[in-house]
Formats: structure tokens, C-alpha cells, sequence
């Protein structure tokens, strides 16, 4: 295998072709892909095609479609469940088109219009312990889709296998993690796109994205940066996962930023390659 993993990532996001993505991250050393999910399922097609192109030397991992509560953030990588039966069902359903591990959302997604704001509320800690029981009964392992502390800290708690994004998280989050069997995939590189940051250390700028105010996303990328800062300090498992496909984040490049963001956060690289490798022994079936 090679080094470059991407342990979270999108090949069907603003793309309708999967096989580009797929051709570009192996063409960027990218050996290993584990998918976020994707509203239609047509991650199964592309699970499929990467399997008759071993050519790519691509191992590629996904949960079919996403899932979330109904009415809560989702539908852009998923399918909604309205109570644990439905989302026993959607399991079920994922596992028959060839999921590999599930993926929910605990939260919403970061907002960027004023800080610390997320798009709507967390599940509660006793729904997110259910569902992560019901998905590791079914024998799979949970990523989680999380920001802002509660959730965070639930799914910490509820032994949930990898944390996704984890924005707007603190120190109690940070060291429970340490001491937890869960691994943060912080997607620096796709909450960094909206600060539109460039160049690194003291000599970054910032220009966010256009529509978004500098000051607002400017203060949610270093936040989220102190996280992992503080992360790494802790010991916490972090691994790399740049949310590929999403807005900013190009497939391959993306990938590479990503480790980058996670070498200046003070993430030691055999840690992250670690990290990832154990991603890849847990995320499959
Ligand atoms: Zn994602």
C-alpha cells in the first residue's frame, strides 16, 4: 500500500463522475479511500468499478449512503430514519448493496455565518448510544458525522469507532478522546476552504469564501486548528481525511493539504500513518 490515504472522502460530491475522482487520487499516490456516503448509493457502483480496476492499486471502502435523523442535516450524502426499526432497515439495506461500515449524523454542519453556530441540533447522547449499539450489533463500525461539544462527547462515550470533523469542541472533549478507543478525523482541509487560508504558520492569510464574513471563518479554521493542536499533545488517535469532493477540497491535491494541515498542527506523520492503518483494519466488513 502506498502512504497517502484519504479516510474521508467523497467521489460522487459536486461530481457525477466517480471514476474521475478515483483516477485522480490514485494518479496523487492515494492508496486507500474511505467514502462518506452518498445520497443515491451510487457509492456501490463505484465500490464495483474500483474493484475491476486494480490497475488504480486504489482499496476503496464505503457505507453506501449516509444516514440521518429525519429532518436533521443529511440529505446531501444520505438516507433519513424516523426511529430505530427504520434505521435497523437502512442497515440492512446498505449491507445487501455492499457497505463496508455505516455512517450517521450525530450533528449539524458548521454554518459559518456566525461562530460556533451549526445548522441545526445534535441527536441526544442516549439516541446516539442506541444507535452506535445497534450498528456495532449488526457487526459494523460507526463513522460519525459530529460537531459542537455534546455530541462530540456522546459519541466519544458511545464508543463510537471514528469522529468526523469535530468542530467546536473543548478540552473535556479533547481529553476524553485521548483516553478513548476512538479515532478524529478532523477534515482540516474542508473547514480551512472557507477562511480561503493561504501560506501557513504566521505568514497565513485569510480571505474566506465568497458570502462569507473573514472574521467568522477565519476564527472557526484556527479554533479547529487549537483542537487538533491540542489533540496531538493529548495523544489523542487522529487520522487523514480532507472531506475530498466537498467545496475547496479537490480530489488529490485535497488529500495531500490535508496531511500538510495535520504536519503544522503538530500531528507527528508515523502517527497519522498509524492512525490510518488502523481506520483500515476497523472500516470493513
Ligand atoms: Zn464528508
Amino acid at each position: 500500500m502506498g502512504r497517502f490515504y484519504e479516510c474521508h472522502g467523497h467521489v460522487m460530491m459536486r461530481t457525477e463522475d466517480y471514476r474521475a475522482s478515483l483516477e485522480r487520487m490514485s494518479s496523487f499516490g492515494i492508496s486507500y479511500f474511505r467514502d462518506g456516503g452518498d445520497a443515491e448509493g451510487r457509492t456501490a457502483e463505484a465500490k464495483r468499478w474500483v474493484l475491476e480496476h486494480p490497475e488504480l492499486g486504489i482499496e476503496y471502502v464505503t457505507p453506501v449512503f449516509a444516514t440521518h435523523r429525519k429532518g436533521r442535516y443529511g440529505d446531501i450524502v444520505g438516507r433519513p430514519f424516523g426511529d430505530y426499526k427504520e434505521f435497523r432497515s437502512l442497515i440492512k439495506e446498505a449491507a445487501s448493496l455492499g457497505a463496508d461500515f455505516v455512517k450517521i449524523m450525530f450533528s449539524g454542519i458548521v454554518t459559518f455565518k456566525a461562530f460556533g453556530e451549526l445548522s441545526c441540533p445534535p441527536l441526544e447522547a442516549g439516541e446516539i448510544k442506541e444507535l452506535v449499539n445497534i450498528a456495532h450489533g449488526e457487526g459494523f463500525a460507526v463513522m460519525a458525522h459530529t460537531n459542537g461539544k455534546d455530541a462530540f462527547m456522546a459519541a466519544v462515550e458511545a464508543g463510537t469507532d471514528s469522529i468526523e470533523h469535530g468542530v467546536f469542541i473543548d478540552e473535556e472533549c479533547l481529553q476524553a478522546l485521548a483516553e478513548s478507543g476512538s479515532i478524529w478525523v478532523p477534515t482540516l482541509a474542508a473547514i480551512i476552504a472557507f477562511s480561503g487560508r493561504s501560506g501557513s504558520g504566521d505568514k497565513a492569510r485569510y480571505t474566506a469564501r465568497p458570502g462569507f464574513d473573514a472574521e467568522i471563518t477565519r476564527l472557526t479554521a484556527e479554533s479547529h486548528m487549537a483542537s487538533v493542536r491540542r489533540g496531538a499533545e493529548l495523544g489523542a488517535k487522529i487520522a487523514a481525511g480532507s472531506d475530498s469532493g466537498a467545496f475547496g477540497v479537490p480530489a488529490g491535491s485535497g488529500t495531500l493539504s490535508e496531511y500538510a494541515l495535520l504536519w503544522e498542527c503538530g500531528v507527528p506523520a508515523e502517527s497519522v500513518i498509524a492512525v490510518n492503518e488502523l481506520i483500515r483494519g476497523r472500516f470493513r466488513r
